[in-house]
C-alpha cells in the first residue's frame, strides 16, 4: 500500500526560490530497502551545493542526506531492521528532506537508547564526518594542536567536544565575538574571531611558532591560503567543504613552498560506504554521545515549508550549531 507525504524536491538548479513543497508517494519498500517515517531531517551545507548546482545530480531530485524516523515497512532481503525500530542515517541517496521515504538498509543505523530523533537527525551527517576527519584523515592523539575553521557552525561544535574528549587542543575561527564563545563553551582551546584578527599570526602566537600537524578547512576559498600558512612541514591541510566557495587552481609548487605539504579533499561517503564502515563509525560518535562527551546543540529548527528560509541562514552565517527540519 503507498502514501502520499510531504517532501522537498527541486526541478532546476538555483537559489533558495528553487526549492518546492509537493506530495509524493512512497512506493513499498525494494528488496534491499526500508521504509522510515521520520521525524526530523538534518539541514547540511551540502545540501546548498546540490540545490545551487555546484554539485551535480539528473534532476529533479530531493534534497537531503540525514534524517531519523521509525520502520515502517521492511524489504524482502533485510535482516538487520523489523517494523518499529527507532533508525538514523547521514549519507543516503538525496531526498532526506521528506516525511517519509525509503532507504537502503546498509546505509541506517539504529539510534542507541537515551538519543532522541531530533539529536539522532541532527549528528549523523556531521558527527560521522568528524568521525572520519579526527580518527581516520589524521588520527589525532592527545597533546597535539591544530586548526579547525568554522568552530561554531554544525560540524564546528561536535568537532570541538571530539577535541576536548581526544584531549587535542582546537584552535577555532568564528566570525563573531558570540561565535567564539560558543565554541569555547563546547571545547575549543583558543578561537580566533577571523573577520577582526590574522589567523596566520594569531595560530604562530598561540603554537609559539611550530603551527599545527593537520588543519581543518570546511570553509574553502576564503581560508585556504591562510590555512596553508598554519601547517608545519610535511604537515597535512584538510579541505573537506566550500562554504566561502570552492578552492580553484591549486598548484603543487606551493605545497612544496610551504614546506612539503600533503594536501586531501575527503567526503564523508567513501569512509562508511559499507554497513560494516557505517557501523564501526557510528559506533565511535555514539559512544561520546552516551558518555555525554558529546552533546548535541540544535540551535535551529524549522518545518520542512520553511526550506529556503533555513538554508538562506545557513547560507547567511546567521545559525550556529546544528539546524533541523521537523517532520511531526
Ligand atoms: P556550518 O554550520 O559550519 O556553516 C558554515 C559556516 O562556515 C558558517 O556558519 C560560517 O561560520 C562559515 N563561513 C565562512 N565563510 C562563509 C561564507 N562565505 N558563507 C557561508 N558560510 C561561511 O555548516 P556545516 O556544519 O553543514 O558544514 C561545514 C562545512 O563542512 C561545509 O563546508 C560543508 O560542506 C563541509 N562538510 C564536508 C563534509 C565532507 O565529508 N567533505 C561532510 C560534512 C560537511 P562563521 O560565520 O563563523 O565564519
Amino acid at each position: 500500500m503507498s502514501s502520499l507525504v510531504k517532501a522537498i524536491r527541486i526541478a532546476e538548479n538555483g537559489g533558495p526560490e528553487v526549492l518546492e513543497l509537493v506530495d509524493v508517494e512512497v512506493p513499498p519498500p525494494a528488496d534491499n530497502e526500508i521504509t522510515i517515517r521520520q521525524h526530523a531531517a538534518g539541514l547540511n551545507f551540502i545540501d546548498i551545493y546540490f540545490r545551487s548546482g555546484l554539485y551535480k545530480h539528473p534532476l529533479p531530485h530531493g534534497l537531503g542526506f540525514e534524517a531519523a524516523g521509525v520502520v515502517t515497512a521492511v524489504g524482502k532481503a533485510v535482516t538487520r531492521f523489523k517494523v518499529g525500530d527507532r533508525v538514523a542515517y547521514g549519507q543516503s541517496p538525496l531526498g532526506a528532506y521528506a516525511q517519509a521515504r525509503n532507504v537502503p538498509a546498509a546505509q541506517v543505523v539504529s539510534i542507541p537508547k537515551g538519543v532522541s530523533f531530533e539529536d539522532a537527525a541532527a549528528m549523523m551527517l556531521k558527527g560521522l564526518t568528524v568521525q572520519y576527519l579526527f580518527r581516520q584523515t589524521y588520527r589525532l592523539q592527545g597533546g597535539e594542536t591544530m586548526l579547525f575553521h568554522a568552530a561554531a557552525g554544525g560540524v564546528g561544535l561536535i568537532a570541538c567536544q571530539w577535541a576536548k574528549a581526544l584531549g587535542v587542543k582546537l584552535i577555532g575561527t568564528a566570525s563573531s565575538q558570540e561565535k567564539a564563545e560558543l565554541a569555547l563553551a563546547n571545547g575549543a582551546w583558543k578561537v580566533i574571531d577571523y573577520s577582526k584578527e590574522n589567523v596566520v599570526e594569531r595560530v604562530l602566537e598561540l603554537t609559539k611558532g611550530k603551527k599545527c600537524p593537520v588543519v581543518y578547512d570546511g570553509v574553502g576559498k576564503d581560508t585556504w591560503n591562510a590555512s596553508l600558512d598554519c601547517i608545519e612541514p610535511r604537515g597535512l591541510m584538510v579541505s573537506f567543504g566550500n562554504a566561502s566557495g570552492p578552492v580553484e587552481g591549486v598548484s603543487l609548487a606551493t605545497l612544496a613552498a610551504k614546506g612539503s605539504l600533503y594536501v586531501t579533499r575527503p567526503v564523508l561517503g567513501i569512509h562508511v560506504n559499507t554497513p560494516e564502515k557505517m557501523q564501526a563509525a557510528a559506533d565511535d560518535l555514539f559512544a561520546l554521545v552516551t558518555k555525554k562527551k558529546i552533546k548535541m546543540r540544535i540551535d535551529q529548527r524549522y518545518p520542512l515549508e520553511q526550506a529556503a528560509e533555513a538554508q538562506i541562514a545557513l547560507a547567511g552565517r546567521k545559525t550556529t550549531g546544528a539546524t533541523i527540519f521537523t517532520l511531526d
